[in-house]
């Protein structure tokens, strides 16, 4: 029999739709309760923003507890750390990630588990019966495939599959707007030092030219990272606002503006800015990055509120105190929240859980919440452990063969945390 046959004639235990850190947090969960695991991705590798967008380094997950570091965000997300740093595209402490390591690790990574990953597949359709998903579909260049699967794990980030399945969901804030979108992209043969000790000069003069309308980005300063290469400085700062992520006009249009943006940049830097005099632009992301779009309004709305309160839900399955951090949707400006040091919030689980669904959970920076909350939970760290609970919770669902919300949620908190989560209370 053909692999695509065989691939396509079966009934997989859980299909994944998005490939990223949290769909292979995920699935790798699942796998090791010992479900057969088809994880389906639009791009030709695994591990999503780091890859597809450029995103580095891992945002903060950790306060001090008792004078002591304490990380919030562990299990599944401490051995990627591990993996990566083994590999070389990681250093403690300093939190860059090498890409092109992403992709490396969590090849190997699925390999060595047993997990089925399908590359150059987006998905197109679902079928269902009711509230029951039976099958997705998914254009590859052997045409439109169809995968059936006793349970689905919506990892893409903007809902897709939830979407498609009809269950209700909301787009950014409550007008619409959602937090901008950015193409990262690399500048090489920097010269690191000199760049450093002139890097507040150059913060000012890029005011300074904002005013006197040389350059257009509307983002108030210049947002850079370091990277593990030599030479070599991340920039996330191009910005393009009031356009919808999830319209792919609005994208195309937004992609052409940021490419003008990135090339006004560093031609700002290479004419003016120390330490940038020999330096070259090297590549921008393959897509530009959405930080937000769609959010589903699943069982319970995660708010502001619940995480400045830092609620301890009783169903409870991840923790986090990232700031909320809210690039502005209309323009310039960037607000912030940040959580007084040895204080956390928790992420029920009930946010996962789409209405109308009986057999999808959503994870990743799309679960059900509002915009404010969204912009903390959404970093990467925390995405990681969504998916290591989704994936938990079908394993749960998948052994009694029960609806994803009438699993024993103190089973999925005792698993987690057996598995070395931090789940918060
Ligand atoms: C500009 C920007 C800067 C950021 N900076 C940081 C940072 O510095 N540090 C940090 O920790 N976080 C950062 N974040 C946030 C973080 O990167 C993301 O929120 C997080 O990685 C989301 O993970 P995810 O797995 O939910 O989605 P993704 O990583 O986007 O993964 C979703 C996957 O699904 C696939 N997919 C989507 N649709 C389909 C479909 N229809 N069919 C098949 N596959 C599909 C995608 O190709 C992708 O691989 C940033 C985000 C952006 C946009």
């Amino acid at each position: 029999m053909s692999i695509l046959r065989e691939m396509t004639g079966k009934v997989w235990d859980l299909i994944v739709v998005g490939g990223g850190l949290t769909g292979v947090a995920a699935a790798v969960a699942a796998r090791r309760e010992g479900l057969d695991v088809l994880i389906v991705e639009k791009a030709g590798f695994l591990g999503g923003a780091p890859g597809t967008l450029l995103i580095n380094p891992f945002m903060p997950y950790a306060t001090t507890v008792d004078g002591k570091r304490f990380e919030l965000s562990r299990g599944f997300f401490t051995e990627l750390r591990g993996l990566l740093k083994e590999a070389g595209g990681y250093v403690d402490g300093r939190e860059d990630i090498h890409e092109e390591y992403v992709k490396l690790v969590l090849d190997r990574l699925v390999w060595k588990e047993g997990i089925q990953p399908l590359f150059h597949a987006v998905l197109c359709g679902v079928e269902q019966e009711g509230e029951h998903l039976t099958a997705v579909r998914v254009v590859t260049k052997a045409g439109i495939l169809t995968f059936r699967g006793r349970y689905f794990i919506d990892a893409s980030g903007d809902a897709a599959l939830a979407v498609m399945a009809g269950c209700p969901y909301h787009l950014g804030r409550p007008d619409g707007l959602c937090q901008p979108m950015t193409l990262c992209f690399r500048i090489g043969n920097v010269d690191i030092s000199t760049f450093q000790k002139h890097r507040q000069e150059m913060q000012e003069k890029y005011k300074q030219f904002q005013a006197e309308g040389k350059i257009k980005n509307p983002r108030e300063d210049v947002l850079i990272f370091h990277t593990l290469v030599d030479g070599v400085l991340h920039f996330n700062t191009t910005r393009v606002v009031k356009h919808d992520p999830t319209d792919p006009f609005d994208v195309t249009e937004a992609e052409m503006i940021a490419r003008e943006q990135m090339f006004e940049m560093y031609d700002f830097l290479k004419n003016n800015c120390p330490g940038f005099e020999h330096s070259q632009l090297l590549y921008s992301a393959g897509e530009i990055g959405a930080r937000e779009s769609r959010m589903i309004d699943g069982e319970y709305l995660l708010t502001e509120t619940d995480l400045r309160d830092c609620v301890q839900f009783e169903d409870a399955i991840a923790a986090g105190n990232y700031d909320i951090d809210i690039h502005n949707p209309e323009g310039s400006g960037t607000s912030h929240y940040y959580f007084p040091e040895g204080t956390w919030y928790t992420i029920p689980y009930r946010s996962l859980q789409p209405r109308g669904a009986d057999n999808l959970l959503v994870a990743g920076r799309c679960i059900s919440s509002t915009h404010e909350a969204q912009a903390s939970y959404r970093i990467m760290p925390i995405v990681v452990t969504l998916g290591q609970a989704a994936g938990t919770a079908v394993a749960l669902a998948a052994r009694d063969d029960i609806g994803v919300k009438e699993i024993d949620v103190r089973k999925l908190q005792e698993t987690l945390v057996q598995n070395g989560a931090f789940i918060g209370i």
